[in-house]
């Protein structure tokens, strides 16, 4: 706990875009910001400063009628199936419950819609009277699943959406995210500390450290030619079966608390290649080639915020 300190910036300066059918993600380590930004883009938090914008309008205020009204088609999905399920309620009565919330199915056909939408994350229909504690893991988040698509968002934000899952099914449940979004032309943000799966799941891949994105680019670009100091960190953390790990940069010690931002870029005391500009001016995220953006002295144009 901070105590009574000041109000921490979990993320600033930030401007995103996902378009639809596009998957976006996001990396960085546990508290650079992501989970935050997965709130912010869906209304639940909202930005100190700036905006959101859905469909090209203003994000409604929280709790408001237009909020609830758009929070139908923005879904959020997250890492413990068991926190987002009611125990109380059947598979079946889980994923029907937008469906009777929203109106957006009449009564007598919600039974059929439910069993088509638990066909499409690979449950059996006759798994609809099962109750949350007699499915696995895995199993429940594709209920959680279910239930995001029933009211056909057009924006998923998945946080985490396998890492409490048995490395054995998490690739399943990657793979069937991945078919449904690119089925239903869906804008998804996918947020994970794990590499391997965004180099997966994303199109564009936005790189956070300690609240701000650092860079910004296509996901293949990104994996394959990181610019930043510290995505090429985090790029050659990722083992690749044949390639020894002599010659990788090994990102040192934790990363620092929000609360208490170290000066100038705020990843000088971390970067092997930092300078003394590094300890005084913060670099500001410029478009370095085509579309593709980072924020690094060593990168040109660095001292010069981005045009937006
Ligand atoms: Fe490293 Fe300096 Fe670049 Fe920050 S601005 S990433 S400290 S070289
Ligand atoms: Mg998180």
């Amino acid at each position: 706990m901070f105590g009574k300190a000041t109000p921490v910036r979990a993320v600033d300066g930030i401007n995103l875009t996902v378009m639809p059918g596009e998957t976006l993600g996001v990396v960085g380590e546990s508290g650079s910001g992501k989970s935050t930004l997965g709130r912010m883009l869906l209304g639940i938090d909202s930005p100190q400063e700036g905006e959101t914008f859905f469909d090209g309008k203003p994000m409604p205020k929280l709790g408001t009628p237009e909020w609830r009204a758009l929070r139908a088609r923005m879904q959020l999905v997250y890492q413990d199936p068991l926190a987002a399920l009611d125990r109380r309620l059947t598979v079946a009565e889980q994923i029907g419950e937008p469906l009777a919330i929203h109106k957006l199915v009449p009564k007598e056909h919600r039974a059929i819609r439910v069993a088509e939408l638990m066909v499409s994350v690979g449950l059996r229909p006759d798994q609809a009277d099962r109750y949350p504690h007699e499915l696995s893991g895995g199993q429940r988040q594709r209920v959680v699943i279910a239930r995001a698509l029933a009211s056909r968002p057009k924006l998923l934000v998945c946080d985490e959406p396998v890492s409490a899952l048995d490395v054995s099914i998490q690739a399943q449940v990657v793979n069937m995210l991945r078919d449904l979004q690119e089925k239903n032309g869906i804008a998804m943000v996918f947020i994970s500390h794990d590499l391997k799966v965004v180099r997966n799941m994303a199109d564009r891949v936005a790189v956070m450290y300690l609240g701000r994105i650092v860079e910004e680019a296509s996901s293949d670009v990104i994996f394959a030619a990181p610019l930043h100091p510290y995505t090429k960190a985090l790029v050659s953390s990722v083992p690749v079966p044949g390639k020894p790990l002599k010659g990788r940069t090994i990102l040192q010690g934790e990363p620092p608390n929000p609360a208490n931002r170290p000066s100038g870029c705020a990843f000088h005391p971390r970067c092997p290649l930092a300078t003394d500009i590094c300890r005084t001016s913060v670099p500001h995220l410029r478009q370095v080639a085509d579309g593709r953006t980072a924020a690094c002295h060593l990168l040109a144009g660095a001292d010069q915020p981005v045009a937006a």
